[in-house]
């Protein structure tokens, strides 16, 4: 009995199986099918000053909208896409864009664009920069590279000397969801970041929970005593907002200032009045 059990429990798996890989070649021919047909755009949320009070540039997020599937999360389709190489395409049409939109956008906004891996391995990641900002008259100093520490981590040797050549031309790099990998702390020091952002799994519980609050502020004042700008993403509260205000929490990014919204958004993102935890706002200071 038990052994027919296992068999048929086998099959079952396998079944599954094999309709998984029948969704994952379906999704890839999709994939290539989106990057032919121009089917991705890019959403843009708010990087908020805290010291200025006011929206300092915008993250640009892809998405894609399946004819058929409707909106396909980055997460299910950024993975893959950098499994088959078609990242490179991708990567290179987001910085395109994206350099484009902020060519649009006052001179004190930049832009920061997720960069993956295979984009330092499979491509020449300078070169697709470079172009990209010439063919929007962008500034470099208005470019920021997002790069998670994973990315890192698989690769040193590779990708230092690039990120070296892309700041010695004037382009920002950021650690992206700092705290997820398994990097260790002394490596920070050893990478030219300009700047971290502090994974949005951090900042979750920092309003009642002590020991969350005394991690997020730890690694806050480790950024900054490395003399890296530090963002904390994720701020989806005026209270998580009111604690960060306290810290040398130099910007934030998050849903309580906005989630990432269709470019035309952006000078109405821009108009919006300034936010505050209400902390530090001394009522002297704010007359
Ligand atoms: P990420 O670079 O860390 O981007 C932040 C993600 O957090 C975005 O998800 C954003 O919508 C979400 N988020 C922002 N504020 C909040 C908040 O207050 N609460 C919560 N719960 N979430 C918030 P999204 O757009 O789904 O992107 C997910 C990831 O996909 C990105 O994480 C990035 O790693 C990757 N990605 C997105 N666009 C690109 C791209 O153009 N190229 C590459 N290589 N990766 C991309
Ligand atoms: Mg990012
Ligand atoms: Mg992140
Ligand atoms: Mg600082």
């Amino acid at each position: 009995h038990a052994k027919a059990d296992g068999r048929k429990r086998e099959r079952f798996f396998t079944g599954e199986m094999e309709a998984q890989m029948q969704l994952r070649h379906a999704l890839e021919a999709d994939l290539r099918a989106a990057v032919e047909n121009e089917e991705f755009h890019l959403h843009y949320q708010p990087l908020y000053d805290l010291a200025e009070r006011r929206i300092c540039g915008f993250e640009a997020l892809i998405r894609w909208n399946h004819p058929v599937r409707g909106r396909v999360p980055p997460m299910d389709f950024i993975p893959l896409a950098e499994e088959v190489g078609l990242i490179v395409d991708i990567g290179r049409w987001v910085l395109r864009r994206a350099c484009r939109d902020a060519a649009q956008w006052p001179e004190n906004i930049k832009v920061a664009v997720n960069v993956s891996a295979i984009q330092f391995s499979g491509s020449d990641l300078t070169q697709d920069v470079s172009e990209a900002l010439a063919a929007a008259g962008l500034s470099p100093s208005r470019l920021e590279l997002e790069i998670t520490e994973s990315v890192l981590m698989e690769n040193l040797n590779e990708v230092l000397p690039i990120l070296h050549a892309l700041k010695d031309r004037g382009i920002h790099v950021s650690m992206d969801d700092f705290g997820t990998g398994y990097s260790s702390l002394s490596y920070l020091s050893s990478f030219p970041f300009d700047k971290i952002k502090i994974d949005k799994s951090f900042v979750n519980d920092i309003v009642d929970n002590k020991e969350a609050y005394a991690i997020m502020r730890a690694i806050i004042l480790l950024g900054d005593a490395l003399g890296m700008r530090v963002t904390v993403e994720g701020v989806e509260t005026a209270a998580q907002l009111a604690l960060l205000e306290c810290e040398e929490c130099d910007e934030i990014q998050g849903y309580h200032i906005s989630p990432p919204r269709p470019v035309r958004d952006v000078p109405h993102l821009l108009c919006l009045p300034p936010k505050s935890g209400g902390a530090t706002a001394s009522p002297t200071l704010e007359r």
